[in-house]
């Protein structure tokens, strides 16, 4: 295998930049270790062991009996380890890195994570305080502290603040490392010796024991209470000494037979879909990753079931990361009617007990399959075997606050130290992803048909100039969508805004409704009716004239959602219209509720955002209007033209998924600009290559790699001192070396958002390990400098945005 170059991170080292910590130590009890861990050792040891599986869920290294200190992490956003004294009785096996522990943190008692045991410290130890209590028996799961040390390391972000945040809320607040049980049933060899007549008169109970007589394994206490049986009958066995009681965690180990893993055939695949997944298979047991490439409806998901099929039949685990949008019931429901094994999910919906019982079982092998959002990238797992990242293109698998990390790419580093298959599904492949398939370090694995019988719709560019609009839609489309209702099938509307209009605008002097803390407009929302800001959460009543001339001419400017939903209720009265955007399914189930009804197939109207636009199986929906392409083709942002492209064709995916063929128009005032064009006539993958050639030459991602240092401040003047200061220390620091540019301080592309002023220096370099160097020494310039305590900064390794 070559070196993992293409890795994030992988030559990065903070331990080699000196940190010039200042005197902050007052503000803690013990002592700052001074620097961050080296995890070096560990990466490379474990990515070359082969497909080896842990021998138990949670391997451990080697208790250390003789530290006299523990270097731990506490929640803190400062980057460094606390020195502490063990307690004076040790966890039953030692101490070792990975068990949770309260520590003294200035006047407080938090719950820290020992990350190194040590045999002495850089402060004489009498001057360390002692831990206060510990947590756990057994430390944390090895995989997860690993992942969270890598992460804290390629993001530059505090340890103790990633350890703190990936972790379930229960085991953040101390609670002990158990998963919630229910009773399981199951006869006594007496019981399963008995027959009908040894019960007598008692008929119920006689019925629970033939019930139980076909359960050799037993029941679970709830399977048993939904035929009907109650506490009456169970008693009554127990009692007879028939039957007996144990306990299993809610979410139990599935059983071993491997020809019951499925629940349903699995389909037979088309001939393009077979030869990816043999591509696959041939990896299981290595750091195999693959780009699944494939035009929208091709049946990747039939794939990754058919992979995770494999997989969990070698007794390994799947983690399976799915984008914000994308973990509909539907998907759910998908991997959970093929499989007999229990399908965990982890997603926002679930109570913080759920939340806990999910890590453990994943962390336990006792879950074989677990799909999640982003952050369920960081789910410990006994046994892994393969990890599955879909719509890899998608920018909800980036964290846009705290720890800034790409789900996407801290999966690649996870399926490299666990030596196992990574796939990278999507239709649209980011341009990072791209770029490593073409390069040969991803397999490329292509499906160019669909599964169904028709090709995905070409796109139609309806020029936008000269035509009158109603609603934001020109005449002939408007035709079109009478004619499509008419053949009795569904039309989907994209528009990327929501409420009624993006602004209110006075006729008479061309005065615009604007927020007073964002340099932004203000949307106008008609149910209830009100001005909101997008980019706040500043709301207010609509003016009754103009505050600059006094006229009463104000007048919605453009449409969105709700205007669009309005003009097609007048224009189709006899068919349902149907909005789905952050307003209208801010109800739980909504989505659900109308997507439902969709699905019964009869012609409407469906108006939406992006929410629409992707992983919806839509099977009526013949015709798909874009109201307006044009919003990412002049905007500033570098992957404006990437993020647009590949929502234009998740969009245009929608149309003509089962029986009948689809038709995407596209409304645009730029019908000739020759980007949209390319897209139009010969797909994203024809655009992509034209992207990536221009990203080369103006040496932008992924040739190049960045880092977005973002400050910000209610005074625009300490903004810009600390941004100016910082990038001043930056390229003296640099000394002329080209290695690495350091760019600004510029304005944010909305430099005042919510009263702040926002102002960034950003960072490029050819090579990986010198941008991250540099970083590392811009951070710990940031943490000591006076001035940054009076402004908010963040540093954000492979920014998705420059906004
Ligand atoms: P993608 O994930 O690429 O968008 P899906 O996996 O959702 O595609 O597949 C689209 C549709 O095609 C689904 O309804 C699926 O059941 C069907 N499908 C996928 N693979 C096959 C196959 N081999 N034979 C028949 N139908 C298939
Ligand atoms: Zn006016
Ligand atoms: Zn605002």
């Amino acid at each position: 295998m070559p070196p993992p170059d293409h890795l994030p991170g992988t030559a990065y080292g903070c331990h080699t930049v000196v940190m010039p910590f200042s005197a902050t130590t007052d503000r803690v009890v013990s002592k700052p270790r001074g620097r961050a861990p080296s995890p070096k050792g560990t990466y490379l040891s474990r990515a070359s062991r082969g497909g080896q599986l842990p021998a138990t869920p949670f391997t451990t290294p080697a208790a250390s009996s003789a530290s006299s200190v523990l270097a731990v992490a506490v929640p803190t956003p400062l980057r460094r380890l606390f020195d502490y004294r063990p307690c004076a009785t040790p966890p039953p096996n030692g101490w070792r890195p990975g068990l949770r522990v309260q520590v003294p943190f200035g006047r407080r008692e938090v719950i820290g994570i020992v990350v190194e045991c040590r045999t002495h410290s850089e402060f004489p130890l009498a001057d360390l305080k002692p831990v206060s209590a510990w947590l756990d028996s057994d430390p944390l799961p090895d995989d997860w502290l690993w992942l969270c040390r890598f992460a804290a390391r390629y993001y530059q972000h505090s340890l103790g603040d990633t350890l703190h945040q990936s972790l379930p809320v229960l085991l953040r607040q101390g609670r002990p490392l158990e998963a919630r049980t229910r009773e399981r049933w199951q006869l006594t060899a007496r019981g399963r010796g008995a027959s009908r007549d040894d019960l007598g008169r008692a008929r119920r109970q006689a019925e629970l024991l033939e019930l139980l007589q076909q359960h050799p394994r037993g029941l679970a206490v709830n399977v048993i209470t939904a035929q009907g049986f109650g506490r009456a009958q169970l008693d009554g066995l127990l009692e007879k000494g028939l039957a007996e009681a144990s306990s299993e965690p809610l979410i139990a180990a599935p059983t071993p037979a491997a020809n019951q893993l499925l629940s349903e055939p699995s389909l037979p695949l088309k001939r393009e879909q077979a030869e990816a997944l043999a591509a696959m298979h041939e990896g299981l047991d290595r750091f195999h990753p693959c780009l699944l490439h494939g035009v929208t409806g091709s049946g990747k998901t039939e794939v990754y079931l058919q992979l995770i099929e494999a997989v969990v039949a070698r007794g390994r685990q799947a983690l399976v990361l799915v984008p914000e949008i994308g973990l509909t019931p539907q998907t759910l429901q998908r991997f959970r009617k093929r499989f007999r094994v229990p399908v965990v999910a982890l997603h926002s919906g679930l109570s913080d007990g759920e939340r806990l019982d999910a890590w453990l079982a994943a962390a336990s092998g006792r879950a074989p399959i677990v799909i999640g959002t982003r952050s369920a990238v960081f789910t410990p797992l006994a046994s892994p075997g393969a990890i599955i990242v879909d719509e890899e293109h998608d920018g909800s698998l980036k964290q846009q606050d705290g720890l800034r990390y790409h789900a996407r790419d801290l999966a690649v580093a996870r399926a490299h130290r666990d030596a196992i298959p990574l796939v990278l599904g999507s239709a649209t492949p980011s341009l990072e992803t791209l770029a490593q398939a073409r390069s040969g370090r991803y397999r490329h694995l292509r499906l160019m048909n669909r599964a169904s019988r028709h090709a995905p719709a070409r796109m139609e560019l309806i020029d936008l100039r000269g035509r009158p609009r109603r609603g934001g839609l020109v005449p002939p489309v408007t035709e079109a969508i009478r004619a499509t209702l008419a053949a009795g099938h569904q039309v989907l509307v994209f528009i990327n805004r929501r409420g009624f209009a993006p602004t209110l605008a006075c006729h008479a002097c061309g005065w615009m409704a604007e927020c007073d803390h964002c340099d932004a407009r203000l949307t106008l929302h008609r149910q209830p009716h009100h001005l909101a800001c997008h980019h706040c959460d500043h709301k207010q009543a609509l003016p009754d004239a103009c505050p600059t001339c006094g006229s009463a001419d104000l007048r919605p400017l453009g449409a969105g959602t709700e205007r669009t939903e309005e003009t097609l209720a007048e224009l189709f009265p006899e068919v349902p219209v149907h909005r789905i955007d952050r307003d209208s399914t801010r109800r739980k189930d909504a989505l659900e509720n109308m997507l439902g009804e969709v699905r019964r197939g009869e012609p409407c109207l469906l108006v939406g955002t992006q929410m629409l636009a992707k992983g919806h199986h839509l099977p009526h929906v013949t015709l798909v209007v874009v109201v307006n392409a044009d919003a990412g083709l002049y905007a500033s942002d570098f992957r404006a033209l990437e993020q647009n492209a590949q929502l234009l064709v998740q969009v245009a995916g929608r149309a003509g998924r089962a029986e009948h063929p689809g038709r995407v128009l596209v409304q645009t005032l730029h019908s000739d600009d020759p980007q949209l064009r390319q897209l139009a006539d010969n797909g994203y993958d024809a655009l992509a290559e034209q992207l990536l050639a221009e990203r080369r030459a103006a040496g932008l991602p992924p040739y190049r790699f960045m880092a977005l240092a973002r400050f910000e401040s209610p005074r625009e003047a300490d903004a810009t001192a600390l941004a100016s200061g910082a990038g001043q220390a930056l390229r003296e620091w640099l000394a002329g070396s080209l290695e690495v540019h350091c760019l600004g301080p510029v304005p944010a592309p909305m430099e005042r958002r919510q009263n702040r002023y926002h102002v960034q220096l950003m960072l490029s370099g050819a090579q990986r390990s010198k941008l991250h160097e540099a970083s590392a020494w811009l951070v710990a310039w940031l943490e000591a400098s006076r001035d940054a305590r009076r402004v908010r900064w963040s540093l954000d390794i492979d920014p998705q945005t420059l906004s």
